[in-house]
Formats: C-alpha cells, sequence, structure tokens
C-alpha cells in the first residue's frame, strides 16, 4: 500500500455560483442546487439544439485533486488509483455535470434534466467506476480525447449500449473545465455485430467451429463440468508432414485435403464433443464428460486411426499420420487456458516420440494410460492365450478348524508384466465391458476347480466362494448363466456363495434384483464382500437373500490394539447374530487376530495366517489330509 495521503485542501471553483467557498476540514460540503450558467459560449445553441446526445462536464476540482495527491509524492498516479478505489470515488464526486441537452434526455429516458445536473450522474457511476478511471488516466495523461463502449441502464431500466466519447474543449486543456461528452446509442449496432461474428464462428475452409468458437465452448464446458462433477478433456490435433502435402501437390491439393479431414474428424466424434479447427492443420477436439482416462485415450488413438486410411484427393492418394496431444481436466480444476496449454505441450512431446501418435500431458499420467491401455488390449487375447487360471483360499470354520469353503481368486500371468494383481486388472475389465465374458470364464474356472476339490475332500460339505462385478449383475442372462454353468459342471446350487460389494447393492435396478432373487429361489447364497468400507445404509441387509457378511480385512489389521477396530469388529458379529448372518472375518494373519475372533464368536475367518490362495492340487493335498 501506498503512504497515507494528507488531506488535500482545494478551492470549489463552480463557475456559476458568484461567491466562492471553501472546503472545510469535515471534508465534502453539501453540493448546493446547481443553476446553469448563463449560454455565453457561442456554440451553446448548438450544442442545445444538437440531434447528438451531448452534455458537459466539469473536471477542473478533480485536476485540483490530483494535482494535490501529485504533489503529495503519487509518482504512479496509475497504480495508485488502481489500488486505492476510494480516491476514485472520490474524483468521480467532484465531476460535475454543468449542462444536458435534449438528445442527452431522450436517450437515457430522463424526465427532467435536474435529475442530470450537478454531480456526475449515479446510473453512470454505478456500473462504471473502471471506465471513469480510465477517462481519469487519459485526461492525466495529456490526451484531449477518450472513447469506450459502456453498458448501462436509462432512468427506466431499460438496457442500452453507448459509445461514450469524451473530449476536452479547446482552450480549456490546462484546467479541464469544459469536457464534452457524447453519447451514441449502439445497442442495434451491437446486436448487429453479434449476430456478424455468430457467422465468423465457423473456419471458412472446412465449415468446423475456429478457435474463437473452440475456446468459448471450452469455457462453457468448464463451468458445465464444475458443476456435474464431470471432466473435460482437450485433444490436440496435427497432422504429421503437411508441409510435405503442399510441396508436393500444390495447396489447392492441401486445401481440399483438410476439408476431408475435417469431415472425418468430425464424423469420428459423438455429437456431445466438439472439433475445431485452430489453423493450418492444426485442430482441437473438446471431450465432455471424459469419465475414465482410457475413454479419452481410445478417443485420442480412433482419431489417429481414422486420418491413417488414405485419402483420396482430386484424383492423388494422400497417405498421413496424425499425433495427438490430450490434457483432461478433472472435475472442479478446469482452467480452460491451462489444459489448452497441457495439450498443446502433449502434442510437442508426441511429436517428438515419432508421429502417428498420442501422449497425455505429465509423465506419470501418460505412464498410467499407457499401461492401463496395454492391460486392457491384452485381457481381451488372455482366455484365448492360457494367461488366466483361478487359485483357491481356504475359509475356515472357527468352532471346528474345518476348511468350511474356498473363495475363488483370479490370476492373470502376462507374459511381459507377469502377475497381474486382479485389483489392478478387474477395473480395467469393468470399463471396457469384458468383465461379462471374464466373470462367465471365472465362474466355471472355479466351478471345474471346486469339483476337484471336492474330490479330494472326499465328500463332506464343502463351499465355493466367487466374487461378482457389478457390471455382471445388471446383465439380464446373468442369472440363467450361471445356472447353466452349475448344472454343466456339476456344482449343486446351495453350495454357490456369490460375493458382492456395497456399492453394488446400493442403487439396485430391477435387472440386478430379478437376478438375485432368481438365483436365491434356486438356494444360491449371498455374501457382502467387504463390509463396514463402503456405504453406511444397511437397508440392503434387510433382503433374505443376504447371507453372509464378510468383515473388510482393514478392520482386523489392528484388532488386537485398536479398542474402535475392535468394537466395529464385535459390533458387527452382533449385528450378524441378530439378523440371522452368518460372518466371516477377512485377512487374518496372527494368532492373536484369530484368537480374538473365536472369543468374540465370529463364525469364520480367511487369511494368510489360516491359508494362501493356492493352486487346486496344493490346496487337494490339504483337504485330503484333514
Ligand atoms: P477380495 O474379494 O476382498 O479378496 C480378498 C483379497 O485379499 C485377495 O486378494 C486375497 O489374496 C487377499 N488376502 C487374503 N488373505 C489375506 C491376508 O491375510 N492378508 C492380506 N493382506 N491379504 C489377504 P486378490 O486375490 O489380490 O484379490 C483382490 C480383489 O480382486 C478381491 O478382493 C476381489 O475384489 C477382486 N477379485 C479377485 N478375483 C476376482 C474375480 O474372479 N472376480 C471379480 N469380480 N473380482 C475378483
Ligand atoms: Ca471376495
Ligand atoms: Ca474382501
Amino acid at each position: 500500500m501506498s503512504k497515507p495521503l494528507p488531506s488535500p485542501r482545494f478551492a470549489n471553483r463552480r463557475r456559476w455560483h458568484s461567491e466562492r467557498r471553501t472546503r472545510g476540514e469535515s471534508g465534502l460540503q453539501a453540493v448546493p442546487e446547481p443553476s446553469l450558467p448563463p449560454a455565453a459560449d457561442r456554440y451553446r445553441g448548438l450544442f442545445e439544439n444538437s440531434p447528438i446526445s451531448l452534455w458537459e462536464e466539469d473536471f477542473s476540482e478533480c485536476k485540483t485533486y490530483l494535482d494535490e495527491l501529485t504533489r503529495s509524492g503519487i509518482d504512479d498516479l496509475r497504480g495508485y488509483l488502481r489500488e486505492n478505489p476510494d480516491e476514485v470515488q472520490r474524483c468521480a464526486s467532484l465531476v460535475v455535470v454543468v449542462d444536458v441537452n435534449a438528445a442527452t434526455l431522450e436517450l437515457l429516458e430522463c424526465d427532467s434534466k435536474e435529475r442530470l445536473l450537478g454531480r456526475l450522474p449515479i446510473i453512470f457511476r454505478k456500473a462504471s467506476y473502471d471506465i471513469f478511471l480510465e477517462e481519469l488516466l487519459a485526461l492525466a495523461e495529456g490526451k484531449t480525447v477518450f472513447e469506450k463502449d459502456v453498458v448501462n441502464h436509462t432512468f427506466r431500466g431499460k438496457k442500452i449500449e453507448v459509445r461514450v466519447r469524451l473530449t476536452l474543449a479547446p482552450g480549456h486543456e490546462q484546467s479541464w473545465s469544459k469536457v464534452f461528452v457524447s453519447l451514441t446509442d449502439i445497442t442495434e449496432l451491437k446486436r448487429t455485430q453479434a449476430e456478424l461474428s455468430k457467422l465468423a464462428q465457423l473456419d471458412t475452409l472446412t465449415g468446423l467451429p475456429n478457435r474463437y468458437t473452440f475456446d468459448d465452448r471450452l469455457e462453457r464446458e468448464a463451468i458445465r463440468a464444475a458443476r456435474r462433477d464431470q471432466s473435460v478433456a482437450v485433444l490436440m490435433l496435427d497432422i504429421d508432414h503437411f508441409k510435405d502435402v503442399n510441396d508436393l501437390f500444390g495447396h489447392p491439393v492441401g486445401d481440399a485435403f483438410l476439408v476431408k479431414v475435417a469431415e472425418r474428424l468430425s464424423h469420428g466424434l459423438r455429437s456431445l464433443d466438439t472439433v475445431a479447427r485452430l489453423g493450418g492443420d492444426e485442430f482441437a477436439v473438446l471431450q465432455t464428460e471424459a469419465g475414465q482416462p482410457e475413454s479419452t485415450a481410445s478417443l485420442a488413438q480412433r482419431l489417429i486411426s481414422i486420418l491413417e486410411q488414405p485419402f483420396e484427393v482430386e484424383g492423388y492418394t494422400i497417405t498421413s499420420s496424425a499425433s495427438v496431444g490430450v490434457a483432461i481436466g478433472k472435475a472442479g480444476e478446469i482452467d480452460p487456458r491451462q489444459l489448452i496449454r497441457q495439450a498443446d505441450m502433449a502434442l510437442y512431446r508426441a511429436k517428438q516420440r515419432g508421429r502417428g501418435t498420442f501422449r497425455f500431458y505429465g509423465e506419470e499420467m501418460d505412464q498410467e494410460i499407457r499401461e492401463r491401455l496395454t492391460l486392457s488390449r491384452d485381457l481381451r487375447l488372455a482366455i484365448d492365450n492360457d494367461e488366466l487360471f483361478v487359485e483357491f483360499q481356504p475359509q475356515i470354520e472357527l468352532v471346528s478348524g474345518r476348511v468350511a469353503g474356498v473363495e475363488a481368486l483370479l490370476r492373470w500371468r502376462h507374459p511381459e508384466y507377469g502377475l497381474v494383481s486382479p485389483g489392478r486388472f478387474i477395473p480395467i475389465a469393468e470399463n471396457n465391458g469384458f468383465i461379462v465374458p471374464l466373470g462367465d470364464w471365472v465362474l466355471r474356472a472355479a466351478c471345474e476347480g471346486f469339483q476337484r476339490l471336492r474330490k479330494a475332500a472326499g465328500g463332506g460339505e464343502l463351499k465355493l466362494a466367487v466374487n461378482l462385478s457389478a457390471v455382471q449383475v445388471r446383465v439380464p442372462q446373468f442369472a440363467g448363466t450361471v445356472l447353466g454353468i452349475l448344472e454343466s459342471t456339476g456344482v449343486p446350487p446351495q453350495a454357490l456363495e456369490l460375493e458382492m460389494t456395497e456399492s453394488l447393492l446400493m442403487q439396485p435396478t430391477a435387472q440386478l434384483k430379478a437376478n438375485l432373487e432368481q438365483l436365491h429361489s434356486n438356494g444360491i447364497r449371498f455374501a457382502i464382500d467387504d463390509f463396514g468400507t463402503g456405504y453406511s445404509s444397511m437397508n440392503y441387509l434387510r433382503h433374505s437373500w443376504v447371507h453372509r457378511l464378510k468383515i473388510d480385512r482393514s478392520f482386523l489389521q489392528q484388532v488386537e490394539e485398536d479398542p474402535s477396530d475392535a468394537a466395529i469388529v464385535t459390533a458387527v458379529i452382533a449385528l450378524g447374530n441378530k439378523l440371522g448372518l452368518k460372518v466371516l472375518a477377512e485377512g487374518v494373519e496372527r494368532e492373536g487376530q484369530l484368537e480374538f475372533l473365536h472369543r468374540h464368536g465370529c463364525d469364520e475367518a480367511q487369511g494368510y495366517y489360516l491359508g494362501r490362495p493356492t493352486s487346486v492340487a496344493e490346496l487337494s493335498r490339504r483337504l485330503a489330509g484333514r
């Protein structure tokens, strides 16, 4: 902040007052009702009869004040006024409207001249302090003319846009005591301009939106996305070696080629998305509701593939490729300008990497996406390539210590990455839709393995737990598929327990309920997996098909030391007992945890301490020896 100012004192020099009055220490005094000076000026008549809206202002007090400020040591007047809006307000209050003509009254829908005389009229103060400041600075910097378009309201509240033009009357440059202001109503003009600029929103060569429109949409989408908690992606696309096309075939062919590129790009997009030509061979795509980064990655890949197909342009066959740079703005933190910059940088990197490829902004993001895409692609081949298998983890009945069941856990041995955790690839499968065939495969493999385990156990009761994904259960044929697999593998429905997470049950669709009920009526049971980590609504526990709660292993980790964990575990056990549900605790890694569960009457437990997930062969040996 600037140093405090001495309060400037100055003479009140209203020329139409005979008496000269000085300002008291109390600050500004009430302004006397202004009366018009005698129309002595030569151009008075011209002024009054002008069809243009004109008024005359006196800035001289304002100038005195500014001079005082300067004298008191302010050298950067511009900076000072910007930082001190109070001073600007004060300056505005010192400007006096001396006269207005009839055209002004009409333009401003003002019924009496008196309302405009005296101080700067309030309607032009409220909205336009910034503009007043600009006027002031223009005058202070020695300009004699200042022009600015201003949106304002008339006295009757009509919105008008006016071009305000300020001119220091000749001979008054030093004192600022006569300033003419002309107002031109440009409301219509602006409306026409807006319409013209709408026409100019499209790129003339390709008919795609231009850069201006793209920026505008991105801006609006950023706001919309924040409201809906969605992401937005910007993809910058650049034709590789476009210069060669121009050089080899000439510019007209180059232009025709760009038109075809534009056509292909716009056909390759959803109607929600925008493709624009930013200039030259550079295009930009705005992907709304971007969702998972994979969907953006596959869009980038699709755009690249689309442009790899040869083009037939005016008798020539042109083969080309494109590079794409991608930036994703997460919901709530979308900065349009930054997004464009990031996509640009990513495009630059994509070009460096070699052409015909895309890149995400940020090293980590790019790495992550690349790996997920590889996994997503490879997972579809994993079944045929024999890379998947199922392991079984024993579930132990605590009172007897016997193996009461087994949980089937899916494994993937990737040729390059080795063993990939299901925690990593299941979400990818859920995202790319492959989870449905994958789920069917797991169930069949689990049932086949289970039959061998049952044989090894030599009869006796043994149950098979299989994990389900929400996506699977929403498929209409799901119940039918499960029953079919049970029948063909010979596993009795009563032996099967399907594990689902709480989140799956939060918004049950009609289809989901129908599937669960059909399976339940056939004797299949259900367990709530990772119980306690999801939503706290327990509504779904009322359904008859819920058979078991599986306490999430995070609650077991410190159950012996942490009183709240202990309280949660015992409460879930009690809840299960009350509701007639079985309770199984997951993640038992130590004797102490087992002790605890035993003491509190938990039915079953599962964990590394009791047996790691393992092959059918190994688990068979254990079951045979029990
Ligand atoms: P989950 O259903 O909660 O499975 C238990 C996970 O805990 C398994 O990890 C298991 O290996 C691990 N585990 C078992 N005992 C212990 C222990 O004492 N300590 C610790 N730290 N971990 C233990 P896994 O096999 O990596 O599976 C991870 C998740 O992947 C599973 O969590 C399940 O949600 C999902 N999943 C696995 N197989 C399938 C499947 O076939 N279908 C579906 N939809 N999801 C599956
Ligand atoms: Ca499970
Ligand atoms: Ca679990």
